[in-house]
């Protein structure tokens, strides 16, 4: 069991704000997020896009911002489990609460700091023959380690910028690159759309248009996938993995279960420290409603920084709070 004294779950630039806020109270957190990598949005995303209303910076690429808020929270030493989901939250007697992941971590907090963003990404999935079944064997909806796939016969399916990304990188690893597209011009980047006609014209990839992956097949190992055309024929396809990218869809999951006011897939929270309706649990970021919301970055960090004034009646009930400035002591005295 790990003990920390916030659970922050979801490791956006929110949660990794509120390690910074909380950490200047010395309050030790624990981040948990369903993603491999910090960073939420900015990260997964729209890494290279830059952003242009980060005070301060009159432009910083997103996961520029990313690494410095790393940098910039390593003084206190937060705790990460990242690529677990956050499943369930159940109160102790000892008024604690425990956090617990979809791979059984259990995060035992005296606060709970909900800054989920708009809920864990899920892959949006197309309507395949026997999908499911080849989940894990051979059908992937990421690409965490292009080197797997060197010398297999790869089948991507989609036409934005991930879609098209990827068949350009993976056309020099694997064996032969398919590329299934439902029209016949891509929502990617233009540069990108070149380049795989491109590598079509010269053979080094296929280019499947106006087409759609419609079954899978192989026996326990992903082996074949079959496309249909506009024509109505079908074509079958040698492939050792098929990866259909076609975005990510944001779900609020279990927190709807939590027993929070939720509005329209938000949490509802008082602005004056951004605590829900259930005593120790706050909600920061994207994932919070209230009148006149703005999902931005910038009100993410604000809301960060009250609602750690707030948590620290709940982890040092007998202190009080002294507010310091930072110019004033450092960071490393506080840390
Ligand atoms: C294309 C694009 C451009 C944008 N441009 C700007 C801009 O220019 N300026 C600006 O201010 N904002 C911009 N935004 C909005 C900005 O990205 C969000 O306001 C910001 O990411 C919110 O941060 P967050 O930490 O609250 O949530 P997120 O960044 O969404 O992070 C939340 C994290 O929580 C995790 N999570 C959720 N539920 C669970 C669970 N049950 N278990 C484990 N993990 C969970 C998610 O995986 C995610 O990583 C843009 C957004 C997009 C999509």
């Amino acid at each position: 069991m790990i003990t920390t004294d916030i659970g922050i779950i979801g490791a956006g630039p929110t949660g990794m704000f509120a390690v910074f806020e909380a950490g200047l109270l010395k309050m030790h957190c624990h981040l948990i997020d369903s993603l491999p990598q910090a960073g939420g949005q900015l990260s997964e995303i729209y890494p290279q896009k830059p952003i242009y209303d980060i005070p301060g910076y009159p432009a910083i690429n997103a996961q520029q911002l990313v690494d410095n808020l790393s940098e910039q929270i390593a003084p206190f030493h937060p705790g990460f489990t990242l690529g677990e989901r956050v499943e369930t939250l159940e109160k102790q007697q000892d008024g604690t609460w425990t956090i617990g992941t979809n791979e059984g971590t259990l995060i035992n907090c005296k606060v709970v700091v909900i800054a989920g963003g708009l809920g864990c990404f899920e892959p949006r999935k197309p309507e395949v023959d026997r999908l499911a079944e080849f989940e894990g064997k051979g059908v992937l909806y990421a690409v965490r380690n292009p080197e797997a796939f060197r010398d297999r016969n790869i089948v991507i399916a989609g036409g934005g910028d991930s879609a098209l990304d990827w068949t350009i990188f993976l056309a020099n690893v694997a064996k032969k690159v398919t590329l299934v597209h439902r029209g016949d011009t891509f929502r990617g980047a233009p540069d990108a759309a070149e380049k795989v006609a491109e590598l079509a014209r010269t053979g080094i990839i296929d280019l499947v248009l106006k087409s759609r992956v419609v079954a899978l097949d192989g026996a326990g190992h992903l082996e074949q996938v079959t496309i249909t055309g506009q024509n109505g024929q079908d074509q079958h396809i040698q492939a050792d993995n098929f990866i259909p990218l076609f975005g990510l869809s944001p779900k609020l999951g279990p927190i709807e279960n939590w027993g929070l006011k939720i509005d329209k897939s938000a949490i509802e929270v008082n602005t004056f420290d951004y605590s829900t309706n259930v005593e120790g649990i706050y909600a920061i970021g994207d994932i919070n409603t209230y009148p006149g919301k703005l999902k931005l970055i910038l009100c993410g960090f604000h809301e960060a920084a009250l609602m750690a004034q707030s948590a620290f009646k709940h982890v040092y009930p007998d202190q009080r709070l002294t507010f310091k400035y930072t110019t004033v002591y450092g960071i490393t005295e506080l840390a």
